[in-house]
């Protein structure tokens, strides 16, 4: 998993802007949707224990900011053409009914200004509206995808539990860390490791057991524990 800055996550897929948050088959084989655990999150994106992400919906544009928040998420624009809501909402269907597989969405989660972590690719499964006390939200079940679109199978196992660290815990440690590998200082490709892997029972949850690694010294790191 890598913490990238904004700039290198919009090159690394293809320039596009992805500042909307969901963008529907953005990639052609692939979504993307952006998600944040700070304070300040317009959405209330959940991570559960087994990986599991529920993603909200969006908000209706073009209305004044301070109602966003008190109308029902769209489906449709008054057109009639499909929001992101709509169209993420639509591939649950389809795949609901066997008429597709599920839709693959890639997940960036924002743990401070500028600093995002790629979580890696999801499976689509399920969708539906919640009301949230004040209105009917979408919600989206997004299942961690194993071994599908990433080559090596070692780096896999630990991708899947880095998944499981919580949002609070990658703040913590990012600060802690000031950003950098904590064996050479290094500010770029940056990973979080496991101080006692988790195949060893090390915890994701404790701030203690992560640290900020460099690529070069989390796969030195990984080689020795493997080998
Ligand atoms: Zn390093």
């Amino acid at each position: 998993m890598d913490l990238i800055k904004y700039n290198t996550l919009v090159m690394n897929e293809g320039g596009i802007n992805l500042q909307r948050g969901m963008n529907f088959g953005i990639r052609g084989s692939y979504s993307i949707v952006l998600m944040s655990v700070e304070k300040n999150a317009p959405y209330a994106d959940e991570v559960f224990d087994d990986g599991i992400i529920k993603y909200e919906g969006h908000d209706a544009e073009r209305v004044p900011k301070e109602q966003k928040k008190l109308i029902d998420q769209p489906l449709a624009y008054s057109s009639g053409t499909p929001t992101q809501n709509g169209k993420f909402y639509d591939a649950v269907m389809q795949f609901k009914k066997g008429e597709r597989e599920a839709g693959k969405i890639k997940v960036y989660r924002k743990i401070r200004a500028g600093i995002w972590v790629d979580m890696g690719f999801y499976d689509l499964i399920d969708g539906y509206l919640q009301n949230d006390g004040n209105r009917n939200v979408f919600k989206f079940i997004l299942k961690p995808i194993s071994n599908v679109f990433e080559p090596d199978a070692a780096d896999n196992i630990e991708i899947d539990h880095n998944r499981l660290i919580p949002g609070w815990v990658m703040q913590e440690v990012y600060i802690r860390d000031k950003g950098q590998c904590q064996q050479c200082g290094a500010k770029d490709n940056l990973h979080f490791d496991h101080i006692i892997p988790y195949s060893k029972h090390g915890s994701s949850k404790d701030p203690k057991n992560i640290q900020l690694l460099c690529a070069r010294h989390n796969l030195k790191k990984s080689n020795k524990l493997v080998y």
